[in-house]
């Protein structure tokens, strides 16, 4: 999409710069204006969805789309790990872009003009797919990015500078964990959702799973990837992040729900009637991490291995409450083991349990 200005002090910047430059789709627009913008703004007749006065930046709707304006800022970290303070707002462009993450998002464009600003050697990183922080202290500031790093790197198949690949690993080696795990999980479902088998490779083999846990997570026994492909699963990050320690983040309910049920599963007796119980994406994680074969079994078969007999029925053949539970169980258990029983092996089951009452 194209805006107008009249000022030559509105910029396009960040992801929508490089995706142009690299040819890529850009999802959304980052714009902002060397000035306050909004003043900018109210004095051109935008409509104005939201603005948030303290850091001056807004919202408004253009051609139907919800954009972004933010004025130039300078920030800094009082608390290194969490969110940075704004110092300044209008200031000059080149201190907002050189408080980005890594140069290739630290690229401007002019609206009125399309004249490209890189004080940082950005469109050079571009070129040689080079990922480099702008300081020494980038990861100390904001971990995150380190996570940021590895998503961009797969998604473009950019490698960090030497540099920065040093303070990488020395920063993973010193881990502040007095730090924002929001924003940390925020970019960890960002880059595992993009489902790449090497993103669970690199974040074991790098140490970058030390910004979540001292203990080394165990990898996977088959692809995430084409289970994922094969299930349909749509946002699988937690697949991939199912076998690290994820105590510090704080999870949802039902994110929580598939963690602990992978634990239940591990103490049955029985996992594939604990499977049953389970959430498909929990089925999953067992699937991946401890029995692919079982697991994989149970998953493509799970229709098939469905009971014939009803709760229902079962109440008309006189059982009562937990007995039909319990004679379900027996029967899935015999359906695992032999698929091809009918209706009536299954009666017989009934019969056996009630004659033992
Ligand atoms: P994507 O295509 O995934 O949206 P993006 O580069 O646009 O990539 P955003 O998360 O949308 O990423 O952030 C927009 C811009 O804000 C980035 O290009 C970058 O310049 C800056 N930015 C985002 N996160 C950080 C961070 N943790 N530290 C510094 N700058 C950041
Ligand atoms: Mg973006």
């Amino acid at each position: 999409m194209e805006l107008k200005d009249d000022s030559g002090k509105l910029f396009y910047v960040g992801g929508c710069v490089r995706d142009e430059i690299l040819d890529l789709p850009s999802v959304d627009i980052d714009v902002c204006y060397e000035g306050d913008v909004i003043d900018y703004v109210l004095a051109r007749n935008y409509t104005i969805i939201k603005a948030q006065k303290d850091i001056r930046t807004v919202k408004v709707l253009i051609d139907g789309r919800e954009i972004d304006f933010a004025s130039t800022r300078k920030e800094i970290y009082p608390k290194p790990g969490h969110l940075p303070v704004t110092i300044k707002t209008g200031c000059p462009l080149k201190d907002d872009l050189t408080r980005r993450d890594f140069t290739i998002n630290s690229i401007a464009k002019s609206v009125k003009t399309g004249q490209i600003f890189d004080p940082t050697g950005g469109c050079k990183d571009i070129k040689t797919k080079i990922l480099r922080v702008h300081h020494d202290k980038s990861f100390i500031d904001d971990p995150t990015r380190i996570i940021r790093g590895l998503k961009f790197s797969l998604r473009f198949g950019f490698k960090f500078d030497p540099h920065t690949e040093d303070l990488k690993n020395e920063y993973l080696n010193n881990v502040n964990y007095d730090m924002s795990f929001s924003r940390l999980k925020k970019e960890l479902i960002d880059c595992f959702n993009l489902n790449f088998d090497e993103a669970l490779e690199r974040f074991i083999n790098e140490g970058m799973y030390k910004l979540l846990t001292s203990t080394l997570p165990q990898k996977p026994l088959i692809s995430i990837k084409s289970i994922v492909n094969e299930f349909k699963i749509s946002s699988p990050w937690l697949l991939y992040l199912g076998s690290t320690d994820l105590s510090r983040l704080s999870l949802t309910k039902t994110e929580s729900k598939i963690i602990n049920g992978l634990k239940k599963i591990r103490q049955s007796k029985n996992p594939l009637l604990e499977c049953t119980k389970s959430e498909v994406q929990t089925v999953l994680l067992w699937t991946i991490y401890d029995n692919p074969e079982q697991g994989l079994y149970y998953l493509r078969n799970r229709e098939k291995i469905k009971p014939f007999i009803t709760g229902k029925e079962l109440l008309h053949l006189g059982l009562k409450g937990k007995q039909i539970g319990k004679v379900m169980e027996l029967i899935q258990e015999a359906r695992f083991k032999n698929p091809k029983l009918n209706l009536d092996d299954e009666l017989s089951i009934v019969k056996t349990f009630q004659d033992r009452l």
